[in-house]
């Protein structure tokens, strides 16, 4: 007999049927005449209620039915008053798996984050996990959907680079050279010409240069790939692996990478409520537990109530330069509680000026444009106003900033003097210099760092719990 999925078998009527469903014990409740096992095969949030006669299977195999145990049950489907609509009559069981209830290291009671983390390898057995990487698999696909729709093509960049010029952040090097004992040249330093690709090489921290290459000859691309950033920052939002999606669009000024961004960004959250809604109910009531301790005003939005908000209503647009000033007359910055000052223009804005304009001045997500030049990369196109560059940041409650991009710089002469100022390379960069030099056309794009998207729409309060196995500084388990 065919195994069936818990998924399909919960929306089934056909009573009186016999079915075979395979899965993991996740409780079972004893009562005098039969056993009540709740069983969980992960294509669904919830269980299927297993009802085994005592006489009829005997202790000795009921014994082996403990949480975490993996069982083949052949039975009939009935009718259930109980929680789902549909209940299985054990007629034969198989315990496939077991699992000592002394060690088995999930029982069934309310786990810290925490603690799930350390258990990492087997917290997709949880509801919560479970319910992540469903809702994490149905964004992969809805990225995927909305790109395809809209004549885009995915484009693999590379993984390991030679140019560290991106300047996102600080790389990990990737080398096969004996550390202890490395071949060094005539000044005495590393000589990277004997190691494995003949010259240093790193792991990407974006796919965005090589990304521009195919948009100037395919028009619309984006990727979809990890990255690695190895940042000392120990925050929420923060992992040393990521992944990124990057679109790139030919002929698109920075009001056209704005629509993208804020279509795209409301296409996936509407698609997570109309294909993840149980999930995300699940979600919901985990966050409203979690929060209960907190003071009201500390709250957060119930979460299905706040992705409809942002699915439904505009994104506020304004400049650096007028967030700047929002910010400096704001309560907060007044009364000194910014943890860093905003001192005027050229201040590099933190999580928390981010939040507050998001949280607290507009309720409501933000694209920021406009950046000065200087805290930005070299690639962005310079305004007439020779100051900032064409750059647009979209903030998110909770999140502080999701989405980074802008206008890229086409003009030859331009890029060339910023990459001479910022102390770019030249030669080194000769091949994304040759787009400029042929046929360089305006173009835009941006990244969207999925899992803060991830955050945001599982309404988790860690980035670590939203990737399967998390890597941050100190940690590279599993
Ligand atoms: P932040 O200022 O928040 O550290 P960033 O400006 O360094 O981010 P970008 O280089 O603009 O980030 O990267 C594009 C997007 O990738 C960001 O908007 C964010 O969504 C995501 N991102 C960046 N760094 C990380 C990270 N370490 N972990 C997870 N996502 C990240
Ligand atoms: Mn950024």
């Amino acid at each position: 007999m065919k195994r069936q999925e818990i998924k399909e078998i919960l929306k089934s009527d056909a009573f009186g049927s016999t079915i075979k469903v395979s899965g993991w014990v996740r409780t079972k409740r004893e009562s005098k005449n039969v056993n009540f096992i709740n069983l969980n095969d992960g294509t669904v949030l919830s269980n299927l209620q297993v009802v085994a006669d005592v006489e009829a299977f005997g202790s000795e195999l009921l014994k082996k039915i403990n949480t975490g145990a993996a069982i083949t049950v052949v039975g009939e489907l009935v009718e259930s008053g109980g929680q789902q609509a549909v209940e299985l009559i054990a007629k034969q069981i198989e315990v496939v798996g077991e699992a000592d209830p002394d060690k088995y290291p999930l029982q069934p009671k309310r786990h810290s984050l925490e603690f799930l983390r350390e258990i990492a390898h087997l917290r997709f057995r949880t509801n919560t996990f479970s319910a992540i990487a469903r809702v994490r698999h149905s964004m992969i696909f809805a990225v995927h959907k909305f790109f395809t729709e809209k004549g885009f093509f995915n484009i693999h960049t590379p993984i390991i680079t030679s140019s560290d010029a991106e300047g996102a952040g600080e790389m990990f090097q990737v080398t096969t050279l004996d550390m202890a004992n490395p071949p060094l040249n005539e000044e005495g330093n590393i000589d990277y010409s004997k190691d494995f690709f003949g010259k240093k090489t790193n792991l990407t921290v974006s796919g965005q240069l090589e990304g521009e290459l195919a948009a100037l000859a395919l028009s619309k691309i984006y990727t979809f790939g990890p990255t690695f950033r190895a940042e000392n920052s120990n925050t929420s939002r923060h992992l040393a692996e990521f992944w990124m999606i990057e679109p790139e669009m030919a002929f698109y000024d920075l009001n056209d990478n704005m629509d993208l961004a804020e279509e795209f960004l409301k296409y996936l959250i509407q698609y997570a409520l109309d294909n993840c809604i149980e999930d995300l109910k699940f979600l919901s009531d985990r966050q409203q537990q979690e929060e209960k301790n907190k003071p009201q005003d500390q709250r957060s939005m119930e979460l299905i109530e706040k992705l409809k908000f942002v699915a439904e209503n505009d994104f506020v647009r304004l400049t650096y330069t007028e967030a700047i000033d929002i910010l400096q007359n704001s309560k907060p910055a007044k009364k000194g509680q910014f943890q860093y000052e905003v001192k005027g223009f050229g201040t590099d804005l933190q999580s928390e000026h981010e939040r507050y304009l998001v949280e607290k001045h507009f309720k409501k997500p933000v694209i920021l444009i406009d950046y000065p030049a200087n805290i930005k990369a070299f690639y962005m196109k310079v305004n007439p106003d020779g100051k900032t560059v064409a750059a647009m940041d979209v903030l998110f409650p909770q999140i502080g900033e999701i989405i980074g991009g802008s206008q890229r710089e086409e003009r030859y002469d331009v890029l060339v003097e910023k990459m001479k100022k910022m102390d770019i390379p030249l030669e080194e960069m000769d091949w994304y210099l040759d787009t400029r030099r042929y046929g360089s056309v305006p173009h835009s794009g941006f990244g969207l760092g999925f899992e803060r998207l991830i955050t945001f729409v599982t309404g988790m309060g860690n980035i670590r719990d939203v990737i399967p196995f998390a890597r941050t500084p100190q940690n590279c388990e599993f």
